[in-house]
Parts: C-alpha cells; sequence; structure tokens
C-alpha cells in the first residue's frame, strides 16, 4: 500500500521504499511555535483513538519543524522507517500536514500499533478560501454539534466557517443595546408544532468558545448578518424599523417575505452600528458578511420616508435604495477594519451608488456575479447553487431521499465544481477560493444537516485544494470508500448512495 487515500488528494506524493512501524502512537513534537498546534492534535488522536494514547509508542516520533521559505499553509511530509517530519512555515501548514496524517492514523492504527508506507509529500492549496456555511438561523444548531462540524472541516484542510447568524426565521446574535434582537428575536412560533416556540440565541461566551476552538484548528469564522432584507426577526424586535411599523413576526414560514428594513429610518444604521460594534469585538475575522440577498423593493416603493431618501440623494428609483444601503454599511465596516462580503444581489442596481471595490461578492446564483464583479474589481467567493455548492439540495433525484424538491446536488457535481471556471485569465486572481453551503429551511437536526454534509464538503475541500490536473472523479471515489470509514469513526452521519456523475 503506497497511498493511504487521503481526502483532499495532496499536490505532490512520492512513495518512497520502506514502511514506519510503531507500537501505539507516535509522540508528536518539535518547535515551540508549534506547541499549540501539536497539543490539539495530541486531544484529537487521544479522542480518534482511544485506544492508544498519543506517545504510547515514544521510540517513534513525529518532528514538526519550522520552514522560513514556504508558503503560509503548505507543508512537507517525510515518512521514513525511523521517523516521521514535517515542516511547515506556520501553524496552519503544520496542522493542515498532521490533519493528512491523522486521516492516515485513523485508516492504519490497528491492533495497538501503526504501520505506514514510506512517502514524501509536499503539499499545498489552490485557493486560499476554502469554506463551509451554516445557516443557524431556520433552525439553531448548537454549540458541541458546531464544534464537531468545525473539528471535521479541518480534517479537510477547509479554513473558513461562514456563521449565518441572522435571518427572517431566529436572530442569534446578542447584541448589547439592543435586547430585544434576541428576547424577541430569537424565539419563533411554530405552526408545524402545535404552535411552541422553538428557536435560541448564542451567548457571548459561546460565540467566543467557538471561535477560540475554530481558530485552535486554523479555521476562520466569519459571521453572517442579513441587512436589509431578511429581517423579520429584527421587525419583529423592533417593528419602528420597517416601513409600514407592522405588526410583524420572527417567520415560521420559508421563503423571500416583503417586510424589510425602511431605508427612510436613520435607526437602522444605528442598529447596524451596534451590530458591527459587536461582531468587532467577538469575531478576529477581517470579514464580515452583510447578507444583502433576495430583497424585495414595493414596500420601499410605498414608503413616504423611503421615498423622500430617494429624493434628498437623488436616486432614480427606491430600487437604488439597496446599492445606497450596502454602501453604507461597507463604509461602516470599513471604518472599524472590517472587509464587507455580499451575496451577489449586492451588485444591482448600482449605476448610481458605486459600491466601494473592497466588498468582497460572493457568487450564488450561479458564477454569472462572480464573473461579473471580477470584471468590476472585486475579490469573488464562488458557491454557485448551479455547481454543487449547494448542500441543502437532494444528492439525487429520489423520494425517499431529504432535502429541497426538485433540486439535485450531487457528490459529483460537488466534486467538479472549478471556481474559475470560466473565468478570463486576467480576472481568476480575483477568485479567492469557493465554499459549500448548507440552508436549514428543511434541515432541522445536527444528524441531519451531517447527512447532507458529508460526503458532498469532502468532494469540494479536495476541488478547492487539489491542483486542477490531479483531479480524477473515479479516483476520489475510490479513496471516499476509505475515507468514509474515519468518517464513521468520528461519529459522522453520511450519505452513501449514487455519487452521481458518470
Ligand atoms: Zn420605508
Amino acid at each position: 500500500m503506497k497511498d493511504l487515500h487521503s481526502i483532499p488528494k495532496p499536490a505532490v506524493l512520492h512513495p518512497q521504499e520502506g514502511v514506519f512501524q510503531c507500537s501505539g502512537l507516535p509522540e508528536i513534537s518539535g518547535d515551540g511555535c508549534f506547541h499549540q498546534v501539536i497539543e490539539v492534535v495530541r486531544d484529537q488522536l487521544a479522542h480518534d483513538v482511544p485506544a492508544a494514547s498519543p506517545g504510547s509508542g515514544s521510540e517513534k516520533r513525529i518532528i514538526c519543524t519550522k520552514a522560513l521559505d514556504m508558503e503560509e499553509e503548505a507543508y512537507h511530509l517525510q515518512i521514513r522507517p525511523e521517523g516521521i517530519s514535517l515542516t511547515g512555515a506556520s501553524e496552519r501548514g503544520i496542522y493542515h500536514g498532521l490533519q493528512t496524517l491523522r486521516q492516515w492514523i485513523l485508516s492504519a492504527y490497528k491492533d495497538r500499533g501503526l504501520s505506514l508506507p514510506c512517502v514524501a509529500i509536499e503539499d499545498y492549496p489552490r485557493f486560499p478560501w476554502r469554506g463551509f456555511m451554516l445557516d443557524t438561523s431556520r433552525y439553531f444548531y448548537t454549540v458541541p454539534f458546531i464544534k464537531k462540524l468545525i473539528d471535521a472541516l479541518s480534517l479537510h484542510h477547509l479554513n473558513v466557517f461562514h456563521w449565518h447568524l441572522t435571518d427572517d426565521q431566529g436572530w442569534r446574535l446578542p447584541v448589547d443595546a439592543y435586547p430585544l434582537l434576541t428576547e424577541i428575536g430569537s424565539k419563533r412560533q411554530e405552526h408545524r408544532f402545535k404552535g411552541r416556540y422553538t428557536g435560541g440565541f448564542y451567548t457571548e461566551g459561546d460565540i467566543r468558545d467557538v471561535v477560540a476552538y475554530a481558530a485552535r484548528r486554523q479555521v476562520e469564522v466569519v459571521p453572517e448578518v442579513d441587512l436589509p432584507g431578511h429581517a423579520s426577526a429584527i421587525l419583529a424586535a423592533y417593528p419602528g424599523l420597517g416601513c409600514t411599523g407592522g405588526p410583524y413576526r420572527v417567520e415560521d414560514r420559508f421563503g423571500i417575505f416583503e417586510d424589510v428594513l425602511c431605508a427612510g429610518n436613520d435607526g437602522i444604521f444605528e442598529l447596524s452600528s451596534a451590530v458591527f460594534d459587536t461582531l468587532a469585538t467577538l469575531f478576529p475575522s477581517p470579514y464580515v458578511h452583510i447578507g444583502g440577498d433576495e430583497v424585495w423593493f414595493n414596500r420601499w416603493e410605498a414608503c413616504p420616508k423611503c421615498q423622500r431618501r430617494v429624493q434628498e440623494i437623488g436616486l432614480s428609483s427606491p430600487r437604488d435604495l439597496q446599492s445606497w444601503i450596502s454602501m453604507r454599511l461597507v463604509r461602516m465596516l470599513t471604518e472599524r477594519g472590517k472587509i464587507a462580503i455580499g451575496w451577489d444581489e449586492v451588485l444591482e442596481d448600482t449605476e448610481q451608488c458605486r459600491l466601494p471595490k473592497e466588498l468582497v461578492v460572493m457568487s450564488w446564483r450561479g458564477t454569472e456575479g462572480g464573473k461579473a464583479a471580477s470584471k468590476r474589481g472585486h475579490k469573488v467567493i464562488m458557491t454557485p447553487n448551479t455547481q454543487g455548492c449547494y448542500l441543502d439540495y437532494r444528492h439525487v433525484d429520489d423520494p425517499e431521499e431529504p432535502g429541497q424538491l426538485f433540486l439535485t446536488s450531487s457528490v459529483y457535481d460537488a466534486y467538479s465544481m472549478n471556481p474559475v471556471q470560466g473565468i478570463h485569465s486576467e480576472q481568476a486572481a480575483a477568485i479567492m477560493g469557493g465554499q459549500g453551503n448548507l440552508w436549514s429551511e428543511l434541515i432541522y437536526a445536527g444528524k441531519f444537516a451531517e447527512y447532507m454534509i458529508f460526503p458532498r464538503i469532502c468532494a469540494l475541500a479536495e476541488a478547492l485544494w487539489t491542483p486542477l490536473s490531479l483531479k480524477d472523479f473515479d479516483d476520489f471515489s475510490r479513496r471516499l470508500q476509505v475515507h468514509q470509514k474515519r468518517l464513521d469513526m468520528l461519529g459522522i452521519v453520511q450519505y452513501r448512495g449514487s455519487l452521481g456523475g458518470v
């Protein structure tokens, strides 16, 4: 056995002569700067392979060494009969290398011993942004589930957890100056469940806990608060911020709703300011996602305050208010040292209010938004619903499969995702990478979410990490058979039907 079938596939893998053998697990040691990463991986292995504590095979070692001349996320891994050496320039690189080893150990630890084929690996990512988004508004997911998910993402060298914290169906972020956002906005009456209230929110302590847990796994947590649409939960808490004044309720239906924040009310910027201050305090990531998707304009068109605003700033129609709001929100984030991300709708109707170039566009309605944004000088993250990135879609068109009716997205579709496909080479550098998204309208529990996420996220991880020239779906499918046993060992629920494709 010369390859232990890791996912994503390493960029360069040279089989070598010999076998590394060790009773128990090898001790991990290394330069002081890698102390924290080594601690995390020791804990992971103690959890993954409870029969063997790390260091129990102490005659052999994994030695982590700092190299100065490597890319941030790259690593070199050399397995020799006498020991394993791992080099990287940063904690990120070393962590990725240790996760590749963790995958192999999960497969190869047997009968109180470890046996690995000797190899030399030089590995590095194809794209810097390799993400996953979880919608925690449509259904509330617990902190232990989110942590389990982040750990599993990091096993695949994914490095961004995009946390969708607010939507029509629930506001999950505590904001001191606006206590009703969580007091009222985090709960909804479920007509499907005899009118009982469901929901919840994350405390500041929860959020700091998740952010720190993710950081130790080299995963950046990017928060999203959706503005100015998808605002039912905000309006239920503060009805004065809507065009009609309400009454409003935290929605238990799913879809797009006509009530959005009133563009003529300065209070929406006071609220945004308080929300951004909270995000800046809790999330160290330079990025904040401001949503900006699926805004209907009929309330603005009928609202005297919104019409007055249109006249004051000399816009030609209430539709232009969305880009005017986006522009202001982007500036407010810039003042706080943050970079705004928006869904691709933010590009529309921007003839009059030019969007600042620093706004990053997340292309979800196919790739056209991303292409247009890259031509206009924006950085882009590709997450097209047409190319396997929407993990709430059914795996295959089968009435027995859960997920969105009439929409499918196979493992093959996810594997085929190529963020720069159809992008002119001059704009390719603007493409930061891509991500998978799990919208949770139909997915109300963690184990159910896992079924939708795995193994499609494994396929996306390879699409975002492995050099394009090495992508091979048949080869991936063979490795996946081995890899799914690892995910079983981690207690992850998985889809196991047809992978789709040819
Ligand atoms: Zn209005």
